[in-house]
């Protein structure tokens, strides 16, 4: 397939995910996926990244869009995340992804950036991975040997870094039906365009007055976005109470490896892991009762 020149690099946009894993196998490393480009066009630039050939997913219509499936939801990687914002099944059963892509950039931003490129950025600060941890999404990596299913917990691998191989495509996030109330807590610096200091995402399930199921997940505070091992063993089978809520914040808060840069020390992210989860365990009590 031709590309179109621009400076040093040539853009593709396939039509078909055939073509694109043709394209990317034949540049291998020297090739990168082009969604939203708000991340990538900005490492190119300030070249943290420097592939010279840029496989566009704009015109693979397949990627685009929100599907109900038996289980839950099937979301497409190349939805964006004002798609997301005006999707009625997010809206009604997923109130979390709103919760979290409602502050994301700006609406320029959000206009283009989507959630495939949201994890496969991996960028330890981005807002949608903890909330799909909490939700136990699954991400569909397809090539031209076929599809592959990984647990969302399983797909970051360190900072920039995920199980995405050369010549794969994430093709699309699944979420099983809602169970729980997960809500997503970040903290920033200002509003609008400005990455998260720290973030919590919980989901908490209620049967009666007891805990079902317990889900804490944390954002910006690692190299990776990590469910916090352990929250079910204080919190299961116990109504909850600010004595439990303490000790999971503690146990958040410990769990949690912050660095120090710009945006805040590694002491204060981790006493806003401590603040975050209990404002989001709390929440999500709330809205189960
Ligand atoms: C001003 C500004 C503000 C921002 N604010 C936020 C914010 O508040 N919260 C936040 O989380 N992020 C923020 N971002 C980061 C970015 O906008 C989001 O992460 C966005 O979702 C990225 O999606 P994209 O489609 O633009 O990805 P792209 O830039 O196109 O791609 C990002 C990476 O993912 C890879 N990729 C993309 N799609 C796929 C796919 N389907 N399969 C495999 N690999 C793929 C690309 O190769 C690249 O490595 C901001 C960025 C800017 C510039």
């Amino acid at each position: 397939m031709i590309g179109t020149c621009l400076g040093g690099l040539t853009v593709y946009k396939p039509t078909t995910l055939e073509d694109a894993f043709a394209i990317l196998i034949e540049h291998g490393s020297d090739a990168a996926i082009l969604a939203g480009g708000t991340d990538l066009l900005v490492d190119l630039r300030v070249q943290r990244r420097d592939e010279h050939h840029l496989v566009s997913l704009a015109n693979i219509t397949e990627l685009r869009g929100v599907t109900e499936t038996e289980n839950g939801v099937s979301i497409g990687a190349a939805t964006t995340l004002n798609d997301l914002l005006h999707s009625d099944v997010i809206q009604q059963n997923y109130p979390a992804i709103i919760e979290a892509t409602q502050v994301m950039g700006s609406n320029q931003i959000r206009n283009t950036g989507t959630i495939g490129g949201n994890i496969a950025s991996a960028v330890p600060s981005a807002d949608l991975p903890p909330v799909l941890l909490v939700l136990g999404a699954e991400v569909v990596l397809a090539s031209k040997d076929g599809e592959r299913t990984v647990p969302i917990c399983e797909f970051f691998q360190g900072v920039r870094k995920t199980c995405v191989a050369i010549g794969e495509i994430v093709k699309s996030i699944s979420l099983p039906n809602p169970s729980g109330s997960a809500v997503y807590e970040r903290f920033d610096l200002r509003q609008g365009n400005s990455l998260a200091v720290a973030a919590v995402a919980a989901n908490i399930t209620m049967d009666g007055d007891t805990v079902a199921d317990a889900k804490v997940a944390l954002g910006a505070v690692a190299p990776t976005p990590e469910i916090v091992e352990g929250v079910n063993a204080i919190l299961c089978g116990n109504t909850c109470n600010d004595n439990l809520v303490h000790e999971v914040a503690q146990l958040a808060t410990q769990a949690s490896n912050p660095i120090t840069d710009l945006r805040g020390s590694a002491q204060y992210r981790r006493e806003l892991v401590g603040i975050l989860t209990t404002r989001a365990i709390k929440r999500s009590v709330e809205a189960e009762q």
